[in-house]
């Protein structure tokens, strides 16, 4: 652009220089000597054949002295027409700007150089306008100031640039934007974030970001093919959108994630509001295809200046607080706090170490006896993962268990758990001991993700172990409190065809879930287990007492087996056996065990209660104190 001004700034020199010889022959009266008029001929020349525009103007009248053919050609005027004409009327500024009022044009001419050419409309005789640039240089003839000006068209020019300019704005559009959804993205984000926290510093105002994460979108993407989990993305974007107000910025991150970025943020009220209005807006259920969906999401919350200084400082705790969401059961928002960011790196490292624990053998599977109540004889063991960590001794699995799930890792687990119990059994087979159905829990990933009953068919047989001598144990929440009736039918499936292999089914922790025993029927389960928090205080706490003789009684109306969990005291024992429970498992009985010490269990005989002494009870298990810390902590 520069080399342009200085070319045209050259040939402005030229033409002025030559439009100055031709008004100076002009006054001449005398013929000039001969290598003057040589001169002037090849001035008048360059100046009549210039290419371009050249002209002479009178600032004081504004008037046009002198044009050369080339700006005559270009205006479409005669050179009588031109010089009857001022400055104005042949070139307008382009677009005057009503709020500002400008320079005068002719000082804004004068003002025009090579550096900063003055950009001008040619107004043409056909009517039409012309995009073009002028620089102007100070005339001195005799005692008169002119000014030259040298004008260029540039309408290629700034059609090229236009289009240019759209063009780059199209792929700015497209690389800040979501191809999907057509929401900015990440890179917005990154563009925008910072800006938008240096605007709330500045003003000292409050800023929320708020991290969202689809609720089970990826089991959507698996059952229903990319092309639905993509129209579902798209609504989700379009009412996430219209939940916010103009100002707010809804970015999708990738995924099924999304951020919204709220500011000018006058209380936490406020944010809260916000997330909750998108948390209402998405649990409306959504038309995709035909088909009605349901999705939800899980909101973490992270204010500028009190959560986070900086973009990601931001961006990672809203993330801690929405995993927070998740682990409070998903469709809801969490606000960040430091306790949260302690919790998930702790969380982190369980999921890290834990990824080792299975090829580096610190998995185990102990067994705890479920005992008939009148006869006191063992009916069942119950499989219960162990895992001890060569730093931190025995980790509980209430710890790493929602872990495992989270990160997927349940399914190589459940599998090890499934393996191992087989292999177990049949070993006690082997040392000829009277066998009794073993218990695996069975979380509700591992049913949703696993072929179950193919593999359970497979390992049995592997292991010539019939699969009746297998139960099950699941969560209510595993499976009926699906909310989506495709996942609770394809569970119901698994089910089916577990019972049609023989394997057992029973419903573990009853009564802090669905407790719905309409359920229990139709999907024939043969045991419950009563939670132990029901049967601690049992013997204390009236409504307790309540709810567990009703489940009792209930259950031995549909023919289910009940079983009470977490029998410690003989008085708990003796009001069971009162209310009619006819099986019971819990620390009275015995610890759960590794499976070489279980082999007593397996004699048919009444388990000697009498004989037990907590003292011992705890050192049977494990060997060592480690396991009792364990459970203690
Ligand atoms: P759960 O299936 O309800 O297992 C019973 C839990 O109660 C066991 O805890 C057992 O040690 C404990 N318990 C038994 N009797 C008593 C008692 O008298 N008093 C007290 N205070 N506790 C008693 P554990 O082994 O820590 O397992 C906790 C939970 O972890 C299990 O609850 C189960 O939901 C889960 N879990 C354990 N192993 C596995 C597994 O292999 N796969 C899956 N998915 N989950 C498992
Ligand atoms: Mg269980
Ligand atoms: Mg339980």
């Amino acid at each position: 652009m520069n080399q342009l001004a200085f070319g045209l700034g050259a040939l402005a020199g030229l033409a002025v220089a030559a439009v100055a010889v031709l008004l100076l022959r002009l006054k001449r009266p005398k013929a000039p000597p001969a290598w003057l008029q040589d001169y002037d001929e090849t001035h008048l020349a360059a100046f009549e054949q210039w290419p371009t525009t050249a002209l002479v103007l009178d600032p004081a009248t504004e008037k046009v002295l002198a044009m050369n053919p080339a700006g005559l050609r270009s205006l479409g005027y005669t050179l009588a027409e031109v010089r009857a004409s001022r400055f104005g009327e042949l070139f307008a500024p382009e677009e005057p700007n009503p709020q500002a009022p400008e320079k005068p044009l002719i000082k804004r001419v004068q003002e025009a150089s090579a550096r900063a050419p003055l950009e001008l409309a040619q107004r043409c005789r056909d009517g039409s306008r012309r995009a073009v640039e002028c620089t102007c240089y100070p005339l001195q003839l005799g005692t008169r100031s002119l000014l030259a000006v040298a004008v260029h068209d540039v309408s290629v020019r700034r059609q090229v640039e236009s289009h240019l300019l759209e063009k780059h704005q199209e792929l700015d559009h497209l690389a800040h934007h979501d191809h999907l959804t057509g929401l900015p993205n990440r890179l917005y984000l990154q563009a925008h974030l910072p800006d938008a926290i240096a605007d709330a510093r500045r003003k000292n105002t409050v800023l929320a970001v708020l991290f969202l994460d689809l609720d089970r979108f990826k089991h959507v993407n698996d059952s229903r093919g990319h092309e639905t989990g993509d129209k579902l993305l798209k609504t989700v974007a379009q009412r996430i959108r219209s939940t916010m107000r103009a100002e707010d910025v809804v970015v999708r991150m990738g995924g099924d994630e999304f951020v919204v970025i709220l500011k000018g943020v006058q209380s936490s009220e406020q944010v809260s509001e916000a997330a909750a209005r998108i948390n209402h807006a998405l649990s409306a259920p959504m038309i995709v295809d035909g088909r009605t969906l349901v999705t939800t999401v899980s909101i973490g919350v992270a204010l500028y200046p009190n959560d986070g200084a900086d973009m990601g400082e931001l961006l990672r705790h809203s993330d801690t607080a929405m995993y927070q969401a998740k682990d409070r059961g998903r469709n809801n928002f969490q606000l960040f706090s430091p306790n949260m960011d302690k919790r998930l790196k702790e969380r982190i490292a369980i999921e890290s170490s834990l990824r080792t624990a299975l090829s580096s053998r610190q998995l185990d599977v102990h067994y705890q006896p479920i005992v008939d109540i009148e006869s006191q004889r063992v009916v069942a063991l119950e499989a219960l993962l162990r895992w001890k960590h060569p730093n931190h001794g025995y980790v509980r699995p209430e710890r790493f268990v929602s872990v495992a799930e989270e990160a997927g890792l349940i399914v190589p687990i459940g599998e090890f758990v499934m393996q191992r119990a087989i292999e177990d059994t049949v070993r006690w087979r082997q040392a000829g001991a009277a066998i009794v159905p073993v218990a695996i829990n069975i979380s509700a990933v591992q049913l949703q993700r696993t072929n179950l009953a193919e593999n359970i068919s497979r390992l049995t047989k592997q292991h010539g172990l019939e699969p009746s001598m297998l139960q099950i144990e699941l969560t209510e929440s595993a499976v009926f409190e699906r909310r989506e009736a495709r996942a609770r039918e394809a569970s119901q499936d698994t089910v089916a065809k577990l019972r049609e292999l023989g394997v057992h089914i029973a419903i573990d922790d009853f009564g802090t879930g669905y407790s719905s025993l309409s359920y229990l029927k139709r999907w024939r389960v043969d045991t419950l287990k009563i939670d132990r928090s029901f049967v601690r205080d049992l013997v204390t706490d009236m409504s307790d007492l309540a709810i567990v003789s009703a489940i009792i009684a209930m259950a031995r109306y549909l023919h289910i087996k009940v079983v009470a969990e977490g029998i410690e005291g003989w008085p708990q024992l003796e009001k069971l056996r009162q209310l009619g429970c006819s099986y019971a498992q819990g620390f009275l009985f015995a610890r759960p065990a590794p499976a070489d010490e279980c082999l007593r269990y397996l004699n048919n005989t009444p388990l000697d209660l009498t004989q037990r002494l907590p003292a011992l009870d705890l050192l049977e298990n494990t060997g060592s104190g480690e396991h009792v810390r364990a459970l203690r902590a």
